[in-house]
């Protein structure tokens, strides 16, 4: 985090920062610190593992935020593809959220805005943080400032694409893409079940996160893949050490590629 942290040991986990693994033995779902922290980065639904957080546990964290003096940084790049009526698209649907999060967005996945770059913040007026001496900052003035210094803005024809997004034909676009991609979820869940690989996540997010079979590291799992069915995709230990074991597919693809890798795979490894 901009050299902010200490040194990393052999996990590869910095000093300074505090872990949260998710795994299948907590069902992906991370045990709130005990100890006091500033900042909190939460994901949901969760990029790699396709995780989602219910509004109970979202609101633990806000309650815990709050009580702590932290700010809960909310990652919601993957919200659209949300399809459990249940499941919170914003932090700001619980309640004190305003006093202590901030929520980003982005319109690189569910409008396919990746190379354009587009995204949002949003950082609520009712948001204060404390500087060293003590004194309380309005942290929306802070961002002001460093969004119109450094940066300036997203180009006026991208802004206006983003805006399309919102139009009735936009959302009917964007949805019918979504709706394909997460058909593609279905496809890869099932097929890696009935090949006996378990799987998470893929059903409220774009990813499918696997165990890898025969007890494989990440790795092993990523050459074996790439060498035997000439498929690629993304060792679970990039992410960080918790990540050890698992592998990640993404459904972003045509339905034909997805077939085609699904019969790869299920052939090899089944
Ligand atoms: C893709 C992604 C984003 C969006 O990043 P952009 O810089 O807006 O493209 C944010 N968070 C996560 C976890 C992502 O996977």
């Amino acid at each position: 985090m901009a050299g902010h942290t200490g040194e990393a040991n052999d996990r590869g986990e910095y000093g300074g920062l505090v872990y949260l693994p998710i795994t299948a033995e907590n069902n992906f779902t991370a045990q709130i610190p005990t100890e006091k922290v500033d900042l909190i980065y939460l994901c949901f639904p969760n990029n790699p593992t396709g995780a989602t957080a219910t509004k109970a546990h979202l609101q633990d964290w806000v309650n815990y935020a709050k009580a702590n003096g932290s700010i809960i940084f909310f990652d919601a790049a993957y919200e659209a593809f949300i399809s459990d009526p249940d499941l919170p698209h914003s932090i700001y649907e619980l309640e004190g959220a305003r006093d202590c999060a901030i929520e980003f967005r982005s319109f690189s996945k569910n409008a396919g805005f990746t190379g354009t770059r587009c995204a949002l913040t949003v950082v609520p007026k009712s948001l204060k943080g404390k500087a060293a001496d003590g004194s309380t900052v309005e942290l929306w003035k802070l961002w002001n400032r460093r969004q119109s210094t450094k940066f300036n803005g997203v180009s006026y024809i991208v802004q206006r694409g983003a805006e399309a997004v919102y139009s009735p034909e936009g959302q009917a676009q964007t949805q019918a893409l979504i709706n394909f991609y997460m058909e593609n979820a279905k496809i890869i869940r099932d097929r890696l079940t009935s090949a006996g690989i378990k799987v998470f996540g893929g059903i409220n997010a774009p990813y499918v996160w696997l165990q890898t079979p025969n007890n494989l590291s990440s790795w092993d799992f990523f050459d074996k893949l790439l060498h035997t069915c000439n498929v690629v995709g993304t060792p679970g230990s990039g992410f960080g050490a918790a990540g050890e074991g698992y592998f990640r597919i993404s459904a972003f693809n045509s339905q034909e590629n997805v077939m085609e890798a699904m019969r790869r795979i299920t052939e090899k490894f089944s």
